[in-house]
C-alpha cells in the first residue's frame, strides 16, 4: 500500500483522483484549502479509513511522510485564478516550492499538474511538447500561465539539482461530472445556461478552439505518468485531440440538452488563446499507449446528466 498526497485534493480534478488512488488500494492524503473546491467533492470518500483530509494551503510549509505527490492545488477556472492573481503566483511558485521541499526530504515522488496554457495563444498548432509557447507576460491570464511555466522550471531545477524524482504533465481542457456551476469555463457555464433555459453566453465570435478531455482519461494518464520510471519526467502532453469551435460546442450542448436557450456573442477576454490542440504522440509512446477512450457526446451527456441533479 502506498501513502499518496493529492494536492488540490477536493477540486474537480483532485476528488475523482482521490477515489481512484483508494479503489486501487492506496491510502490518500487530500490536502485543500478550498478556495474553489468543496468538501461536497469528496465526502463520499470520508468514511474510507485510508482516506485522510487536511484543510491547509500548499503556500505554507508542510510536513507529511509520504511515497508519491500529485501536485494539483491551483485554481484552474479563469474567473477564479483572476479573483486574486498574486495569490495564484504564489500558489503555484512558492507552492510548488514547499511540496518540492517535502518530496525532496522524504524522497517522494512528485507529479505537476501544468496546462496547455503555458503554450499561450500558439503560433504552432497542434501543440507539441517541443513548442515554447506565446504567453503575454503581463497579461490577464499571466498569473496562471506565468505561475505554472515558473512551476515547471521549479520541478526541471529541483531535478536537476537536487535529484528529486519528478513528472511533469501538461493538461488540456479537462471537464466531467463535480464541476462546480459556477466553475466559469465554456462546458459547465454552457450546460448550466442551457438547462436552466438561459442564453447561452459565447465570448467572441466562437470561432476560437479547444480539445476537450473527459476527466476519467485524464486520471488514467496521470496514474500513468506518475508510474513510470524515474528517467521519464516530461513534459508530457495529456489531452483529447478532438478540436472543436465553441459555436459548435454551444450547438452540441443544446441539441443534447434539447434546450430552447439563445445564442448570444459578448466581447472576447484579452488574450484568450485562438486554438489550441493537443499533439499527444508523446504520450502514446510514453505511457503504454495511452490515448482517450470517451469522445465530446458521450461525455457531456454524462456531465449533463450530473448538473440535471444538482441544479
Ligand atoms: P479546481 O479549481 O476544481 O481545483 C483546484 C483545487 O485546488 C481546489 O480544490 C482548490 O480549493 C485547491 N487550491 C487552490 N489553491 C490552493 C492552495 N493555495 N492550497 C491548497 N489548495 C488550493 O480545478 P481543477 O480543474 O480540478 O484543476 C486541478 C489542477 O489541474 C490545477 O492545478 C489546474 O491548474 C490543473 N489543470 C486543469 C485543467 C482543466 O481543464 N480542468 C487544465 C489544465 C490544468
Ligand atoms: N518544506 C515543506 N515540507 C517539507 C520540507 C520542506 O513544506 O517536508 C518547505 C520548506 O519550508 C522550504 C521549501 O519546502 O520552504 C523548500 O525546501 P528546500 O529544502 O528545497 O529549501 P530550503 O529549506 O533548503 O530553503
Ligand atoms: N467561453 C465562452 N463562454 C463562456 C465561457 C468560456 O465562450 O461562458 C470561451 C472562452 O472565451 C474560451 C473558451 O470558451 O475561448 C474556453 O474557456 P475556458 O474558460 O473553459 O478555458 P480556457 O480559456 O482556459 O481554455
Amino acid at each position: 500500500m502506498k501513502r499518496i498526497l493529492v494536492t488540490g485534493g477536493a477540486g474537480f480534478i483532485g476528488s475523482h483522483l482521490c477515489e481512484r488512488l483508494l479503489n486501487e488500494g492506496n491510502e490518500v492524503i487530500c490536502l485543500d484549502n478550498y478556495f474553489t473546491g468543496s468538501k461536497k467533492n469528496i465526502i463520499h470518500l470520508l468514511n474510507n479509513p485510508y482516506f485522510e483530509l487536511v484543510r491547509h494551503d500548499i503556500t505554507e510549509p508542510y510536513y507529511a511522510e509520504v511515497d508519491e505527490v500529485y501536485n494539483l492545488a491551483c485554481p484552474a477556472s479563469p474567473i477564479h485564478y483572476q479573483h486574486d492573481p498574486i495569490k495564484t503566483i504564489n500558489t503555484s511558485v512558492v507552492g510548488a516550492t514547499n511540496m518540492l521541499g517535502l518530496a525532496k526530504r522524504i524522497d517522494a515522488k512528485i507529479l505537476q499538474a501544468s496546462t496547455s496554457e503555458v503554450y499561450g495563444d500558439p503560433h504552432v498548432h497542434p501543440q507539441p511538447e517541443t513548442y515554447w509557447g506565446n504567453v503575454n507576460p503581463i497579461g490577464l491570464r499571466s498569473c496562471y500561465d506565468e505561475g505554472k511555466r515558473c512551476a515547471e522550471s521549479l520541478f526541471i531545477n529541483y531535478h536537476k539539482q537536487k535529484d528529486v524524482r519528478i513528472k511533469i504533465i501538461r493538461i488540456f481542457n479537462t471537464y466531467g461530472t463535480r464541476m462546480n456551476t459556477n466553475d466559469g469555463r465554456v462546458i459547465s457555464n454552457f450546460i448550466v445556461q442551457a438547462l436552466k433555459g438561459k442564453d447561452i453566453t459565447i465570448y467572441g465570435e466562437g470561432n476560437q478552439t479547444r480539445s476537450f478531455q473527459y476527466v476519467d482519461d485524464l486520471v488514467e494518464g496521470m496514474i500513468r505518468m506518475m508510474n513510470t520510471d524515474d528517467t521519464i519526467i516530461g513534459p508530457i502532453n495529456i489531452g483529447n485531440p478532438s478540436e472543436f469551435s465553441i459555436l459548435d460546442l454551444a450547438k452540441k450542448i443544446i441539441e443534447i440538452t434539447k434546450s430552447k436557450s439563445k445564442i448570444i456573442f459578448e466581447p472576447l477576454p484579452e488574450d484568450d488563446p485562438m486554438q489550441r490542440k493537443p499533439d499527444i504522440t508523446l504520450a502514446k509512446k510514453t505511457l503504454n499507449n495511452w490515448e482517450p477512450k470517451i469522445g465530446l457526446e458521450e461525455g457531456l451527456s454524462k456531465v449533463i446528466e450530473y448538473f440535471k441533479g444538482v441544479i
